[in-house]
């Protein structure tokens, strides 16, 4: 975004400040981040008023700040723009942009796989088109504004996550960006506590239609049902179903997993063989949202299946990292569901890339009142003839312990409640045979433990 300060005015329904025709570039809420001629945004937070900041983000470059009218003493000399809610104002200045920007706009939401679709495909676009992308996790009703007043007026395609904890919000978000084309990677059994089942998770994801352009079309997970009885009752709406199963408009089969990523071959709109360098059959279902968009942007399967070779994904999501110990880390410690931290552990039971598997898992965090149920759950998929070595870090990871002990013995099962050290010492005896997944929530910080192992 490149602007005057009589333009987002203008944009606000606001009178022109003196100072009207600086122009500001860009947009920051962190005087840490702020880059030159941002414009700076301050909140008034729980922990701090970010108005006592605005003069450090003059300091640091910015072009100039809005200013809520009720706070006192407005620094003078500085170009001000005064607004009665600085949130709103970003999301009304972002609605506004949004509006007059000639990009493909693209919404993807789901429980598991947001940032690694939009990773995947923001790669596979890249090449052929200029691609801006939401960073990191900026994907609620902060960050999707912000991110969208940070495209530049040149993008052809913005592709933007969208996510959520209740009803109602990933309406907001699609409202605000308008999409053309929207994606709902999958349902799992996150933010159950708020939503009540898995039934009203997929409703509240499938409120991403709610905001689309009349023309635009939603891709969605294919085998799950739930999205399917939504689809069903939408008979306007023009849905591409994708997925692992026979029947969905692309799908996956011949899934191989090599020491460096997933070949795959695709069957319906798309047919052929295809690489790509991530690890699990979750992410080729990811990829295959990547190659529809692609393809519905014009590029032919040559242009997809070039570009899938050369696509990176961000940290922390079934990235490959050797060890100082000669095992193949698996870190996938960015965060955990149900539905993800299975998916992971079937990859790693699965895999011929090493034979000695090792799961390290921490607890999932935020389920409700099932939490013992689902971490109990992950016995199904822990086989002591597939998996030699389990560490559990954590307190709901008791109750897997549990469990698991009937199957495995002390040699081969660990179980500590707060202490990360046990487990490095454990893991002194993965070697060159190993691999091994680190797989917890967020708050777990399992990526303390891959430390020890890199440097
Ligand atoms: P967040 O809500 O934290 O932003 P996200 O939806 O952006 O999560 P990712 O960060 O891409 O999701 O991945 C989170 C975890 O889910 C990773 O462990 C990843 O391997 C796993 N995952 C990715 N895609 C899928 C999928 N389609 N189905 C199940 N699990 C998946
Ligand atoms: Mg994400």
């Amino acid at each position: 975004m490149k602007k005057t300060l009589k333009q987002l005015a203008t944009w606000l329904n606001e009178d022109v400040p003196v100072f009207g025709d600086t122009v500001v570039s860009g947009i920051s809420i962190d005087t840490r981040t702020i880059q030159q001629g941002d414009l700076f945004v301050p909140f008034r937070g729980e922990a701090a008023n970010g108005h006592k900041f605005v003069m450090q983000a003059f300091e640091k470059g910015a072009g100039a700040s809005l200013w809520q009218k009720d706070e006192p003493n407005p620094p003078q000399g500085v170009p001000l723009l005064f607004v009665d809610d600085p949130e709103l104002a970003l999301q009304q200045m972002a609605r506004a942009y949004r509006s007059e920007h000639k990009a493909k706009f693209i919404g993807i939401t789901g429980s598991n796989g947001k940032t690694s679709t939009k990773d995947i495909l923001a790669g596979t676009l890249t090449p052929f088109f200029k691609v801006q992308k939401t960073i990191g996790n900026f994907n609620n009703e902060l960050g999707l504004p912000i991110t969208v007043l940070q495209l530049d007026e040149d993008t052809d395609v913005a592709v933007l996550e969208m996510g959520m904890s209740g009803f109602g919000e990933i309406e907001f978000l699609t409202k605000l960006a308008r999409p053309h084309m929207t994606v709902i990677t999958n349902i799992g059994e996150a933010h159950m506590q708020d939503l009540g089942s898995r039934a009203g998770i997929a409703k509240a994801k499938f409120e991403i239609i709610q905001g689309m352009q009349p023309d635009g079309v939603l891709f969605y997970d294919g085998d799950e049902p739930l999205l399917q009885e939504l689809v069903a009752k939408e008979q306007q709406l023009n849905a591409v179903a994708f997925g692992l199963e026979h029947g969905n408009l692309l799908y996956a089969d011949n899934i191989e997993a090599t020491a460096d990523g997933s070949g795959f071959s695709t069957h319906g709109v798309i047919e052929g063989d295809f690489f790509i360098s991530v690890l699990g059959k979750h992410q080729v279902k990811n990829t295959l949202v990547a190659m529809l968009i692609s393809q519905k942007l014009g590029l032919n399967d040559d242009q997809i299946r070039a570009s899938l070779k050369q696509v990176a994904l961000t940290d922390m999501r079934m990235q490959q990292v050797n060890g100082s110990n000669g095992a193949l880390f698996i870190n996938d410690a960015y965060n955990a569901a149900p539905t993800s931290m299975k998916a992971a552990i079937q990859f790693v039971a699965s895999t011929t890339i090493r034979p000695e598997k090792w799961l390290v898992l921490g607890d999932m965090l935020e389920l409700g009142p099932n939490e013992k149920h689902f971490h109990e759950d992950l016995s199904k998929d822990i086989r002591a003839e597939e998996i030699a070595y389990v560490c559990l870090f954590g307190p709901r990871m008791a109750y897997l312990n549990e469990v698991l002990k009937e199957h495995f013995d002390e040699e081969h099962l660990l179980y500590v409640e707060d202490d990360y050290m046990p487990i490095i010492e454990k893991l002194q005896q993965a070697n060159e045979k190993s691999i091994v997944l680190l797989k917890g929530s967020r708050g777990m910080k399992l990526e303390t433990i891959l430390r020890t192992f890199t440097s």
